[in-house]
């Protein structure tokens, strides 16, 4: 008999049928958000999970679930599952990492370009119609060659942007729990310090840190009042890790000068200040959206979760 999977929303096609022929498949919705209590009601049966940052997996989903072998999440981060109850239960947990290291990377430079350079700003412009002429001072941004650029969590797409960041001579300092190996330092030309230094001495600072319980609110009132005032910020990682009132208080106040933002603390609410900021790019959570980036994501989720189901050490198996 096939193993029963609950799949929460649909992958690509293709990869669709490659999981149908494999097991059991009950597909919850093809909405953005599956309704909680569906997920409750569903789970119940299932001896495998497939899914998204979008689905809750805590205690109460878990304990839903006696059969439940693997949860196998189709993202890097997981912060949406309660990870230490999941494993107390014997239930492996997978993710998809590297698949989507130089996508999300890329997002990160072009987010630290559009507000570097105004370009949400300056498109709108010309769609009003308001472009009348070439102008000594239209638009002036800030030049990336030579500044600094503070890197938060040098893993797999802090190393990454920073292996961009170089291309345009910007100099990296970073912050990390595990400072990284001294080679690497050097290939990168990026310097080791605190994460108070960075703060005081990086132009734009670039978050890539997971979200944890040491990682939520990393960056608050406090944080904003040591950095630069013409400092830009860039989150590609997870909303929480950044108090959103507390940077549209710094925003507001010209503690920093621009933000670039592709995901928020309540994710999808967007604090309703930043919506009229115009020095404030906002993205809706499209870090790893590249054809060839979420092929791969789908087919790693789906590798991970049949290895589980077949007794296998999944290949992304994630160390609690
Ligand atoms: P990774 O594990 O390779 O790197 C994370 C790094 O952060 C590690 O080096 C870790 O030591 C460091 N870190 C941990 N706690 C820290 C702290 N308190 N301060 C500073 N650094 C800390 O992970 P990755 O593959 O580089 O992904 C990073 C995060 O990016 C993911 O957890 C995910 O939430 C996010 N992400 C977002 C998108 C998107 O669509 N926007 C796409 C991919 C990943």
């Amino acid at each position: 008999m096939k193993p029963r999977v609950l799949l929460t929303h649909p992958l690509l096609p293709e990869v669709m049928d490659c999981l149908e022929k494999e097991v059991e498949l009950e597909l919850a919705t093809s909405e953005a958000l599956l309704p909680r209590e569906e997920l409750l009601a569903r789970i119940s049966d299932k001896q495998g999970l497939l899914c998204f940052l979008t689905d809750q997996i805590d205690r109460e989903v878990i304990d839903r679930a006696p059969e439940l072998k693997i949860i196998a999440n189709c993202a890097v981060g997981v912060n949406n599952i309660d990870l230490k109850y999941a494993r107390s239960r014997g239930i492996l947990v997978t993710n998809t990492p590297d698949v989507l290291t130089e996508a999300t990377a890329d997002l990160t430079l072009a987010l630290i370009l559009a507000t570097a350079r105004r370009l949400v700003e300056a498109d709108r412009f010309c769609r009003q119609g308001k472009f009348l002429g070439w102008q000594i001072d239209l638009f002036l941004g800030q030049e990336l060659t030579g500044r600094v650029l503070g890197i938060i969590g040098f893993g797999r797409i802090g190393r990454a942007v920073a292996r961009r960041a170089r291309a345009f001579n910007l100099k990296i300092i970073y912050h990390d729990p595990q400072r990284a190996d001294i080679l690497l330092e050097r290939e990168l030309g990026a310097e080791f310090c605190s994460l108070e230094e960075l703060f005081q001495r990086a132009d734009i600072i670039s978050i890539h840190a997971p979200l944890t319980p040491q990682t939520h609110h990393l960056i608050s009132r406090k944080e904003f009042s040591m950095m630069k005032n013409t400092a830009i910020l860039i989150n590609t990682a997870r909303g929480p890790i950044l108090d959103e009132k507390a940077l549209v208080e710094a925003l507001k106040n010209g503690k920093i000068q621009a933000a670039g933002l592709d995901v928020y603390e309540n994710e999808p609410s967007i604090e309703p200040e930043l919506l009229s900021m115009d020095n404030v790019v906002l993205l809706p959570h499209i870090g790893s959206a590249t054809f060839e980036t979420r092929r791969k994501m789908c087919l790693a989720a789906v590798k991970n979760l049949l290895q589980g189901l077949r007794g296998e050490r999944p290949e992304n198996l994630v160390e609690v």
